[in-house]
């Protein structure tokens, strides 16, 4: 197999380009074309020789998603579902910024990406594990999440200009929730005809992808070499150029790695995957606390707190009976405070298959006031994103089974 031209740095293309007696100019002509046209054939790079062209061809694979399933409004949390090269299925989910959870306009998006396919951590509440672990992505397929979304964005704003004359309204389809634009006269625009129609031609249109939270499916500490290559080409001034601070990774609490984490030069910044503040919660929800329990936790956050000085985000699903009672909100206050960590309380998205409830509205706002009470800064997240099978892993496992015949 070849290795794919996103997973490349630009120090190894240099090196690759003057074995190639290339000059260097070359190699910023190329990461144009890949991280700012965004192109999907070697043949839309027109500046670059032909020669030149069936070199890289020969040598790299210009590997793109394929986007098979969309799911979300337009000014809501959008669910993107892609097939890998070797038809293995991922998702990443598109946020829009708060006001727009409200109905509002917004030009912030964040995009939360998946590092593996499948999750060997098994955390009780997520369906990202419920099928156990397949593999880990390669950086090219981390980073084309982004680059996919941004071009799914750009073509979507050609089409809409295209017909702007056509009054249009946008609607879910009662089916699937995905996306159609509608307009007098003609049927639906399905997700699989607003991919690149001329790729390398008129291309990139305005930005999108604002942040980038490693949050999606897979444990991204667990893939840390491919993650961390990953990371430096979407930070890069000649790859994705999204600041260093806005790229953070989440993990369930790979003490170890956040150590390592701690070392690298790159200012990234780290959420913990909290979901307890005791060891008695965090073992019944999350077996990856058997291993790197609370006490071993802290100590490499603060490790990380000594080396950076940053503060963190802790992610914190509430659920049911489990761990939204107004009592957690006391050890989990103290632990914030003594990590400089800041809350995000998401309600509980429904998993078919499990056994966990979303608490209720006026559960979460107490808990939420508890540890306001605290002065620990916190916010509760109160967009509707179960409708669209928004927790981890839904829309994949969903796909899967339908695509195997199960139920
Ligand atoms: S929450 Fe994250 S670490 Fe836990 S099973 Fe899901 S994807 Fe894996």
């Amino acid at each position: 197999m070849l290795n794919d031209i996103k997973s490349q740095t630009r120090e190894e293309l240099e090196g690759q380009f003057a074995a190639w007696e290339q000059p260097v100019y070359r190699v910023k002509q190329l990461m144009d074309w890949l991280y700012v046209q965004r192109v999907t054939d070697w043949d839309a790079m027109t500046n670059l020789p032909k020669i030149l062209r069936e070199k890289l061809r020969q040598e790299f694979s210009l590997g793109v998603l394929e986007l098979v399933r969309k799911q979300g409004a337009l000014d809501t949390t959008q669910k993107f579902l892609w097939r890998l090269a070797d038809h293995s299925l991922i998702e990443s989910v598109l946020i829009p910024a708060n006001p727009s959870l409200y109905g509002e306009p917004s030009d912030r998006h964040t995009l939360c990406v998946s590092t593996q396919v499948g999750c060997a951590y098994g955390c009780k509440f997520c369906a990202s594990g419920l099928d156990g672990w397949k593999r880990n992505l390669l950086p090219h397929e981390i980073v084309e999440q982004v680059m996919g979304v941004e071009r799914w964005s750009a073509e979507q704003a050609k089409v809409e200009s295209l017909n702007s004359e056509v009054p249009l309204t946008l609607s879910l389809s009662p089916s699937e929730g995905e996306r159609v634009a509608e307009r007098p006269g003609e049927g639906t625009i399905q997700p699989s005809t607003l991919r690149p129609r001329n790729p390398g031609n008129g291309f990139p249109g305005p930005r999108l992808v604002d942040n980038v939270v490693i949050m999606g499916m897979g444990e991204p500490l667990a893939n840390y070499d491919h993650l961390l290559k990953a990371m430096r080409l979407l930070n890069a001034s000649w790859g994705g150029r999204i600041g260093a601070r806005k790229i953070t990774v989440s993990t369930s609490g790979l003490a170890p790695q956040i150590r390592k984490l701690a070392d690298e030069p790159e200012q990234f910044s780290l959420a913990v995957s909290l979901h307890g503040a005791t060891d008695a919660v965090r073992d019944r929800i999350m077996p990856v606390n058997r291993k790197f329990p609370l006490k071993e936790l802290t100590a490499a956050l603060d490790y990380y707190q000594a080396r950076r000085g940053r503060f963190i985000t802790f992610e914190y699903i509430l659920i049911a009976g489990v761990n939204d009672g107004v009592e957690q909100t006391k050890p989990l206050g103290a632990l914030a405070k003594r990590l400089n960590a800041k809350v995000n309380l998401i309600p509980y998205n429904t998993v078919e298959g499990l056994p966990w409830a979303r608490p209720e509205e006026s559960v979460c706002e107490k808990f939420l006031a508890a540890m306001r009470a605290q002065k620990v800064v916190t916010t509760l997240r109160r967009e509707k994103g179960h409708d669209i099978d928004a927790a981890c892993g839904q829309l994949r496992l969903k796909t899967e089974r339908e695509l195997a015949g199960r139920p």
